[in-house]
């Protein structure tokens, strides 16, 4: 047999006209036979599939998750079975509203997702570089993800369509201060923080539940670009992040994150003073201290960008046993949401792609759809039950069953009674997390962005932030509202503090 690698056609036949195709005379018209020009335009013309329609853009590599301190107390999840065990994990670091050729330093949350190919399963924590998000019930993700995208007349990003849908959502203002802080514009992908950002469940050997949150810090160091480094960087390396990330793998300078959790008991989740099911607030550390669990470190790059990277699947409904899910109602929506995305993005077998295919073991009765590329189950039965193999199922992944608050179903306002506190927690955050250069730049990115806002509707939209920000700290809004040259002075209240430029 001859081993010489030859050119060939995608069925495998070997061809010697790659460059010229047949035609009638040197300079005549081409004919229709010569087939292998169709492919190669054929293909060419099919090599885009839809793209992500939020966090298009991303860049991810592969690596190791070393679990570091014991937390089965909690989980029975395998990957968490014992210290020193490793797993292999691939990451996707994305931007959330561009589109796929969208600069990497855009202001705009990162999102944080890892794929852990553990023995029990494939198990997705998709997260964001926040702990929080804008909103909390998904019936509101579609319109809010118009505001973020392009404007129906114009075809261009809006401020006016941003801060209306904000003003008009104040649940969404812990999350607005979180993005026009620096963090908003973090330095590549390897000096941020990864956040599971939803409440999930651990489930122990003994069946006991808790809810718990997954943090990520990075080893690195945090790092952002002020907006104006941010702005430049648009210009000069649209691509930044990408190639922060993987020259840094490259050149064996391996990023790390230190896994962390913070854990609640069902009976602490009944009294705590927030909702710890609402993806707009954290748990306070002092309430619920983190807890360390292991270390991550990304030390490979894909070999093919759109094979491993653009190809890859993630979803939050992909728990192993010892992981589950909470009442956290974002978390519910996205559930059904991510697998739908990837079966129109991908096909109904995405999961049988290399990179999203679990490595250890996968046995069902899903059959046929596009693309089936795994042998199909070949002669194996196609239906369960049946008498002809030995595909068992497995107590040990039954959960235990989840007492509910309520047999009532109806359409609770999400900011109804006891769920309105939309102010305490970013209140916290200006005055307690931000030091005083951190406020300085909050504020000039805001009113920056704020001073976009245009039309008839720009004093109605602006005055309603700003109510926002004076309801979370006076001083704050008082200081947005001076830098936007807004006078506020006879609508305050007599006690307040005097207008400050920029805090000192
Ligand atoms: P802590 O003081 O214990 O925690 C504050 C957290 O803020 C730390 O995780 C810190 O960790 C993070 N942080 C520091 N600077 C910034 C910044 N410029 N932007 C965003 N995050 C920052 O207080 P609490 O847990 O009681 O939380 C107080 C407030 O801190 C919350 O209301 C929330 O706004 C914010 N926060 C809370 C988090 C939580 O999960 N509890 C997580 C992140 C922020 P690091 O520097 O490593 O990110």
């Amino acid at each position: 047999m001859n081993n010489d690698k030859k050119l060939t056609t995608a069925s495998g036949i070997p061809y010697y006209y790659n460059e010229d195709t047949q035609s009638v005379g040197p300079r005549g018209p081409l004919l229709l036979q010569d087939f292998i020009l169709h492919e190669k335009m054929a293909h060419f013309n099919r090599e885009r599939i839809p793209e992500r329609v939020v966090h298009a853009k991303g860049s991810g590599a592969f690596g190791t998750f070393t679990v570091t301190n014991d937390i089965t107390q909690y989980t029975k999840a395998k990957v968490f079975s014992e210290i020193g065990k490793k797993t292999k994990v691939l990451l996707r670091f994305s931007t959330v509203g561009g589109e796929k050729g969208s600069a990497d330093t855009e202001r705009d949350p990162r999102g944080f997702a890892v794929k852990f190919y553990t023995e029990e399963g494939n198990w997705d924590l998709v997260g964001n570089n926040t702990p929080i998000f804008f909103i909390k019930d998904p019936k509101k993700f579609s319109d809010f993800i118009h505001t973020q995208k392009r404007d129906p007349y114009t075809n261009l990003k809006s401020p006016t369509m941003m801060w209306d849908y904000w003003s008009l959502n104040p649940e969404s203002l812990h999350q607005v201060m979180f993005l026009f802080s620096d963090r908003g514009t973090p330095y590549g992908y390897r000096h941020m923080n990864g956040y599971g950002s939803h409440t999930f469940s651990f489930i122990n050997a003994n069946d006991e539940r808790f809810w718990v949150k997954f943090h990520f810090k990075t080893a690195q160091g945090i790092k952002n670009f002020t907006n104006e480094e941010a702005v430049k960087m648009k210009g000069i390396d649209p691509d930044f992040a990408q190639r922060d990330l993987l020259e840094a793998i490259d050149n064996g300078n391996f990023p790390k994150w230190h896994l962390k959790i913070q854990v609640m008991t069902e009976e602490q989740a009944k009294t705590y003073k927030y909702n710890p099911f609402d993806l707009t607030k954290v748990w306070s550390h002092k309430d619920f201290p983190l807890i360390d669990v292991g270390v991550m470190e990304l030390n490979e790059n894909a070999q093919n960008y759109f094979a491993e990277i653009e190809q890859s699947a993630f979803a939050p409904a992909h728990v192993v046993p010892g992981i589950g899910y909470s009442p956290d109602k974002m978390l519910q929506g996205r559930l059904l949401s991510y697998p739908d995305a990837h079966r129109y993005r991908l096909g109904s077998n995405y999961e049988q792609i290399p990179v999203n295919r679990c490595p250890y073991m996968v046995n069902n009765y899903e059959r046929d759809g596009f693309m089936a590329v795994n042998g199909n189950g070949g002669k194996s039965p196609n239906y369960w039950p049946n008498s002809f193999d030995d595909v068992k199922l497995d107590e040990h992944t039954k959960q235990p069953a989840w007492p509910l608050e309520s047999n009532l179903a109806d359409w609770y306002s999400r900011n109804g009674e006891g769920e309105n506190d939309h102010y305490s927690q970013p209140g916290i955050f200006y005055r307690e997390v931000l030091s005083t250069d951190d406020k300085k730049a909050l504020i000039k990115n805001i009113s920056g962005a704020l001073k976009g806002v245009s039309g008839e509707k720009k004093d109605e939209i602006i005055n309603r932030q700003l109510c926002h920000f004076f309801r979370a700290d006076i001083g704050f809004g008082m200081a947005v509202a001076t830098e936007l040259g807004v006078n506020v002075e006879g609508a305050m209240p007599k006690e307040h503090p005097k207008a400050e430029s920029m805090p000192s």
